[in-house]
This record gives structure tokens, sequence and C-alpha cells, in this order.
């Protein structure tokens, strides 16, 4: 086991990966840029070593630095956490060309999971239903209107780097293509130097439900159940529950079983998640994040699992310590993303927090690293902390919810735990009737 490892990361992630780290005796180290010395993962960890300038680029993505920190600190072992270098493969090899241990999967599953060409062209090899679409890239419009005549309209064109919902075009019928092709094009070149799309069959109506799964890299695979992540803006997951009210035990273990077969093949290390779309009763896969995920912590309430921990160990080299068999699902979990920002309008309200005060109580889980007098920088994400609450069914679970936010007070900035407020009071949201566009609608409805 190792007994050092550098949080790569800040916020509330930098906690959770620091906690899983001292219930090991693993000593941490953090990292932060100069806007977050104050920060709460700074003060909770063993050592920590300012990296750079607030802004993302020179810090918490500046590999060269980050390196440094390693070496100066004697840390074996990198965990990224997610978003950041996550899923960066350079980084992954620039560690390992160190002999320092980054905490996931191998350079070359990151590469070619984070092409989605690449990555939806192995899934369907490793026999995982894929969307309809161009075999690979399209360059030009009259490619682009082959593939969408032979798939049938309406078409999504995807940028092959994407990331984040963004540089995605839906296009409704052969007049809309052209227009659809060069602003996703023009689109993912601003956004990831790469101006690659591809095509899809659009759906219209699906949910978008992922699996867990945990691999060795010794060619053993489990999965973790799925989350449902159906409710989101712009694309953005905003709400994530285990299990999705959509599934039924069968075919639960039917799409994981398969996921997990698929990952054993590969030789897959750590924590990783397939998502799909899924309408109809058919899954379609979308793409592979090759990391820890935010929304994690619905999977660990209903499976007892320490996802943190188990990529730690098989990261220090350990055999997988269960089989599907020992997996147990119980009860119900959901997840609120909550961000500094006004629940209507979606602005950010970074700024200084006053006071805080989060729920508590059975079954009610805070990952935050806010606390009274922080001051939320404004150069990251407005993710300020998520609710997680367990109940022994989906009802129990949603009165939990309810009773959770009535106690959750943030003074200084606004937050979104209004939004969560108002969902709990529609029908559809406590008969889990929901696909990925209901949010938006129910936004459009309430913002006239
Ligand atoms: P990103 O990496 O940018 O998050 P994804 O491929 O994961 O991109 O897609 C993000 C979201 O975009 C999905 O959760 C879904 O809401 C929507 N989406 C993606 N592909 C399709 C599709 N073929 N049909 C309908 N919606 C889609």
């Amino acid at each position: 086991m190792f007994e050092k490892i550098l949080i790569a990361n800040r916020g509330e992630i930098a906690l959770r990966v620091l906690r899983a780290c001292r219930e090991l005796g693993i000593h941490t180290v953090a990292v932060h840029s100069t806007a977050d010395a104050d920060a709460m993962h700074v003060k909770l960890a063993d050592e920590s070593v300012c990296i750079g300038p607030p802004a993302a680029k020179d810090s918490y993505l500046n590999i060269p630095a980050i390196v440094s920190a390693c070496e100066i600190t004697g840390a074996e072992a990198v965990h990224p956490g997610y978003g950041f270098l996550s899923e960066n493969a350079r980084f992954a090899e620039i560690l390992t060309e160190h002999d320092i241990k980054f905490i996931g999967p191998s350079a070359e599953n990151i590469r070619t999971m984070g092409d989605k060409i690449e990555a939806k062209r192995t899934a369907k090899a490793l026999g995982i239903p894929v969307v309809p679409g161009s075999e690979g890239g399209v360059a030009t419009v009259d490619e682009a209107r082959k593939v969408a005549r032979d798939i049938g309209y309406p078409v999504i064109i995807k940028a092959t780097a994407g990331g984040g919902g963004r540089g995605m075009k839906v296009a409704r019928n052969e007049s809309d293509l052209e227009v659809a092709v060069s602003t996703a094009q023009t689109e993912a070149k601003a956004a990831f130097g790469n101006g690659d799309v591809y095509i899809e069959k659009y759906l219209e109506k699906p949910r978008h439900i992922e699996i867990q799964v945990l691999g060795d890299g010794k060619g053993n695979a489990v999965h973790l159940g799925e989350r449902d992540c159906s409710l989101q803006r712009r694309h953005q997951k905003v709400w994530e529950e285990a299990h999705s009210p959509a599934l039924n035990a069968q075919q639960r273990d039917e799409i994981g079983g398969r996921v997990a077969r698929a990952m054993a093949k590969l030789g897959y290390e750590g924590v990783g998640t397939i998502e799909f779309l899924y309408e109809n009763n058919e899954f379609y896969f979308i793409e592979m994040n090759t990391r820890l995920q935010v929304e994690h912590p619905v999977t660990e309430m209903i499976t007892g699992l320490d996802l943190v921990q188990e990529q730690i160990r098989v990261a220090s080299g350990s055999p997988l310590a269960m089989t599907q068999e020992d997996i147990q699902f119980a009860g119900h979990a959901i997840e609120c993303r909550i961000n500094a920002e006004n629940a209507q309008t979606f602005t950010p309200s970074p700024g200084r927090v006053d006071s805080v005060h989060f729920p508590g109580g059975l079954g009610v889980r805070i990952d935050s690293a806010l606390y009274s007098g922080y001051r939320i920088p404004p150069y990251y994400d407005s993710l300020i902390g998520k609710l997680i609450v367990f109940g022994k069914n989906r009802t129990e679970c949603m009165m939990r919810l309810r009773r959770a936010l009535s106690e959750f007070v943030v003074e200084g900035v606004e937050t979104t735990i209004p939004l969560f407020q108002r969902l709990l009071a529609e029908t559809d949201i406590i008969d889990g009737n929901y696909d990925i566009h209901w949010l938006e609608k129910f936004l459009a409805r309430n913002a006239s």
C-alpha cells in the first residue's frame, strides 16, 4: 500500500479523496493555487504545496508543477479526482516516467476512451450496444448527408474531442444539416482545439443511465449497478439517483454484466463509468469516463463500498477484493449538486460564505469543502457541495431529501438549493417519470 498520496484537485473531491486516504492510514499532500490558500482541502491535508496562480491552466493543470510537488514531498501516487488532469493520458504517462503511480487506468485506456469515435468503436467490439451513426468522423456536409439519410432524422452532430456537453448540434431535417455541421465544427475547434465531428441518431426521449464499473487491471471487473442522471441542464447533470426508477433487477444484471465482461476483457484498472442513453428498453452507449465521477456517492450509498478506497487498493497492485456475487444493493440514494448560482438564472455567485449550516441525521451525507467565512473564488466550477440522501426505498429517500433541504442554510452567496425544493413538488419527479429533456422544459416553463 502507498504511504503518501498527492491529491491533484481542489474542492469537495479533494476532501473526498483525503478522507479515503486517512482511513487507510495514508499521508496526504494537497496542492493548491494561490486563490485556494485558505481552502478546506489545504487545511486538512498532512502537507500542502502551492502550485501556481489562480488560473487552472497555471495551477491545477500545470503538470510540471504537480510532478515537482510529488518529488518535493515524496508522494508515490497521484489521485487526480475528476475534471482537471483526470482524463489526461499524457499526465498519466509523465507520472509513470517519473515512477509515480497514476491512480486510474492505463494511459492507453484513457486515450482510447477519450476519443469518442475510438471509444464507440471499442465499445461495439466489446459487445456494448451503441447509438447508430457514422462509423468514424464526418469531414464534409456531403458525408454527413449520406449518414443522416441512412440512419434517419433527427441526427446529432457531436465533437470527437467533446466533453461537458459542448459542441453538439441537432439537425431535424436535411435543410438544418449544413449549418449544424459547420457550427458544431467551429464550436468544437474553439472549445477543444479539434474540429472533428461525428453523427449519431438523435434520441428524442431517452434517459441517461450509466453503469459504474471497477476493475483491477488483471482481468477482473465487476459492475456496481447504475445511476440515473437524466435530470440535466445544458447537458450537465443536476440530480443523480441509484437505482434508476426505470430499471428492474433483471435489466440491471443484464446490462451491468455485459459491461463488466467488456471491462474485464479490456483489462481495465480502477473505476470507470459507461454512459448510455436508454429509450424503449434499449441501451445505447454514448461515452466512457475513465475516472471517478461527481455522482459516485449514490453508488457508495447503495453498495456500502468506498469507491475511492477501492481505486487506491487496485492502484497499489491488489487484485479485486470482491466478485460480482459479493455486491449487494440495498435502498435508494439521490444526490443534488449544489452550486453557488442563482437558482433561477444560474448566474454564478462567488464570494464570501457568511455562514453555512449543513443538514444531518440518519441517511444524510454532505460532500463539501465549504465552511463559514470561506470565500468562494470566481475562477473554478461553481459546485460547492453535494447533498446525498439514502433511504430504504425511493419514497423514504425523497421524504428525507425534502427534510434535509429544509435544514440546509448557506448565507452570503446564492445557491441552487431552492431549485431542488421546487423539483420535489413536481409529480413527475415524485414518480421518477423524467427523461433528459425534462429539466430544461421545466426551467423554460418556470422562466416565462
Ligand atoms: P459530453 O462528453 O459532452 O458530456 P455526451 O456524449 O456524454 O457528451 O453527451 C452528453 C449529453 O448530450 C447526454 O447526456 C445527452 O443528454 C445528450 N446526447 C448525447 N448524444 C445524444 C443522442 N444521440 N441523442 C440525444 N441526446 C444526446
